[in-house]
């Protein structure tokens, strides 16, 4: 499945909005945003005033981006969304944020969602005892995520163990960070997504 490979702060600067792909480097002054907030490529100078289309592209873009996905796996998660009751676009949204992937970087385990996809894809998390090294995995409600009981002395755990760690773990998440484990005790809402995302613009897109 096509990947994108290139360097992770130009998609920010196509998007003209931070997207916290590089983890705590997002957070201090190196942010290539901060220091270079124009768009990458020959018409850098330029942001044109946005057509309806152009506008309901680009929060599509993002939010693909926030999630690490291509298009394809993206237009999934849509499709799936449209056939749920209720509104697509929030439906959307639980299902990216039930990703496994999402929920290790929920829990805070990792800085990034590219890094949190590093240690699903390690196989260094559990789901109810059993190891799941599949990003795209679905939690359910009651679900018990964990790192794997002979991984949890990874250099990557050290600052959740010690205390130290900086990113804060989500509500629906019931973190134990001293077994680095977490019960899933709701399924995450709209509400529990952190990230400024207008769906409709994405639902509009899609059905045309
Ligand atoms: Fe985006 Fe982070 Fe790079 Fe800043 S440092 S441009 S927020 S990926």
């Amino acid at each position: 499945m096509a990947k994108y490979t290139g360097p992770a702060c130009r998609q920010c600067r196509r998007e003209g909005e931070k997207l916290f792909l590089k983890g705590s480097r997002c957070l201090s002054q190196k942010c290539a945003l901060e220091r270079r907030p124009n768009p990458p490529g020959v018409h850098k100078n330029t942001r044109k005033k946005a057509s309806e289309y152009s506008t309901q592209l680009r929060e599509k873009q993002k939010t693909k981006r926030f999630y690490g996905l291509c298009e394809k796996q993206f237009k999934g998660y849509f499709d799936k969304a449209s056939k749920m009751r209720g509104m697509a676009g929030e439906n959307m949204l639980v299902l990216l944020e039930r990703r496994l992937d999402n929920v290790v970087f929920r829990m805070g385990l990792a800085s990034s969602r590219a890094q949190a996809r590093q240690i699903v894809n390690h196989g260094l998390i559990t789901v109810n005892g059993q190891r799941v090294d599949i990003p795209s995995f679905l939690v359910k409600k009651g679900d018990v995520v964990a790192v794997k009981e002979n991984k949890t002395d990874k250099k990557v755990f050290a600052e959740i163990k010690d205390g130290t760690a900086k990113y804060a773990t989500a509500a629906w998440l019931n973190f134990d960070a001293e077994k680095l484990t977490a019960t899933v005790v709701e399924l995450p809402t709209r509400a529990d997504v952190g990230e400024h995302i207008e769906e409709h613009l994405i639902v509009e897109l899609y059905s045309k």
